[in-house]
Order: structure tokens, then sequence, then C-alpha cells
């Protein structure tokens, strides 16, 4: 075990999340999948961690379940100081639309609704009511620089706006734990750095933690560490900045 890996058994009263032992199979018999061997993961409050590793090695297996979207077979999985898998469904889309914010690859927008009506429906969903979060999500739009935009269809976007438009309805809710799946895989490397930086800024500003799967060597240099996954495992952690310097 490397001094990183040791340095993870370490939990202290500030994590974000702690994962001990994880497991997850899909399907059964012959046909089955183990995406997760028994991996162990902690992420301090205000850190930007990022997971990387080859394809198929079980990324987004694991951040789902850490953004309480899918449950482990297996170990433990605390969030925010919750349990995810006590929690029922009911209650872990109750925690993701309080606590959690997901960045999809594809960006996931109701390609029918404006930039601002996508980055409204989480508040919509958590029974904000309609006038207050079309407010909310107006500034939300102009704080991640799209304030021209605001009524522009999906469509009508580039991939880097539709990205921040997606990167809007993450934070809307003010969540405490931000969650993205390759955000920069579609964007050229301006873009691709500039969502970092916005990413990164508003990690600094408001404390929260955020965890980012990547294949991108371009915004390596935005992590704090780096999570290397191999074969359902975390194999090793490194600082940020470049993937070979050890922690
Ligand atoms: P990564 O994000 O690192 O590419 P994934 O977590 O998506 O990896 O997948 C890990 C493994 O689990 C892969 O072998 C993948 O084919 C398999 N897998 C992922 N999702 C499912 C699913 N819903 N049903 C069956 N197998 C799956
Ligand atoms: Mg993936």
């Amino acid at each position: 075990m490397t001094a990183a890996l040791a340095e993870l058994s370490e939990p202290t009263g500030e994590l974000a999340v702690h994962c001990r032992g994880l497991t997850k199979t899909y399907g059964a018999g012959d046909a089955s999948v183990t995406a997760l061997r028994g991996l162990d993961l902690d992420v301090q409050r205000g850190e930007l961690l990022m997971v990387v590793g080859p394809s198929g090695c079980g990324k987004t297996t694991l951040i789902s379940m850490i953004g309480a979207i899918l449950g482990q077979d297996s170990g433990e999985c605390i969030v925010l100081g919750r349990d995810v898998r006590r929690m029922s469904p009911m209650e872990r889309a109750q925690f993701r639309g309080t606590s959690i914010g997901f960045v999809f690859q594809m960006f996931n927008l109701l390609p029918s609704l404006s930039a601002v009506e996508n980055v409204a429906i989480p508040l919509l969903i958590n029974g904000t009511p309609r006038p207050n979060a079309k407010t909310r999500a107006r500034e939300v739009v102009e704080a991640v620089g799209l304030g021209s935009r605001p009524n522009a269809l999906p469509g009508e976007l580039s991939g880097g706006q539709q990205q921040r438009v997606a990167i809007a309805r993450a934070l809307v809710h003010d969540p405490k734990l931000i969650v993205c799946d390759e955000p920069t895989s579609n964007l050229d490397h301006d873009t691709g750095i500039a969502v970092m930086e916005m990413l990164r800024g508003t990690g600094r500003k408001h404390d929260r933690a955020l965890i980012v799967v990547t294949h991108d060597p371009r915004i390596f240099q935005f992590a704090d560490r780096i999570a290397h996954m191999d074969d359902g495992k975390i194999i090793d952690v490194t600082s940020g900045g470049t993937l070979g310097s050890p922690l």
C-alpha cells in the first residue's frame, strides 16, 4: 500500500465522502460484470478530486454511488455524513435534490426548455415556487457567464455553453458535493479550461467537494488529488498538477 492509500484510512470530521470496501456487480450468472471490487476512497470538503482510469474500470459506477443514484452490493458509502445504503429510493432522490449536483458528460439538457428553464428544474422538483425558481435560475445562469442568452434553447448554444448550463443546473440548489462525469470531454481546449476554472472557483468559494471523472490530461492541473482506478479499485492517489507526482 502506498503512503497515499494508507492516508485514506484515517477519516476526519471534514470528509465529504467516505467509501470502504465498495462492491458492485451488474447482472447475474455468466452475463455478470463486476464493476467495483472493494473500493476505498475519502474526499475532503472543499477538495477537488479527479478520478482517472481506463474505460470500463468502474468510474461511472463509483460516482453514481457517491451521487446517490445507484446502490452498492456491499461496503460502506457515507456521503455528507449520510449512509447512502440506508436510504430508500425516495430519500435518495431528496438527498440528491438538496445536497448533490451531477454534471453529465453529454450535458443531458432537455431540448425543448430554455437555459433558465433547464436550470430551474432541480428547484421545481424540490417544491420551490415557480417565480422564485426562475429568479434563482436566472442568477446562476448569469453567474456561469450566460447572462446574455438565458432564453436560448440548448440546440442554439455551443457545446461549451451547454456545459455551462449543465453546471448551472448542478449548482442551482447550492449542493455541498458536485460530481462530474467527464465534463470536458466534448469541449475544445480553451472551453474545457474555462469550465474547470468555473468548477474549481465554485468549490473553493463555497467549500464544496468536487469529484471529477476525466480522461483529459489538460485539466489535471485543477486537481488537488488524482485517484487512479483500475479494475474496480483505487490503485494509487497522487497530488494534482501532474499524473506522476506522489503525495
Ligand atoms: P467507466 O466509467 O470507468 O468506463 P463503468 O462504471 O461505466 O466504467 O463500467 C464498469 C463496468 O461495468 C464495465 O465493464 C461496464 O460494461 C459495466 N457496466 C456498467 N454499467 C452497466 C450496466 N448498467 N449493466 C451492465 N454492465 C454495466
Ligand atoms: Mg464512464
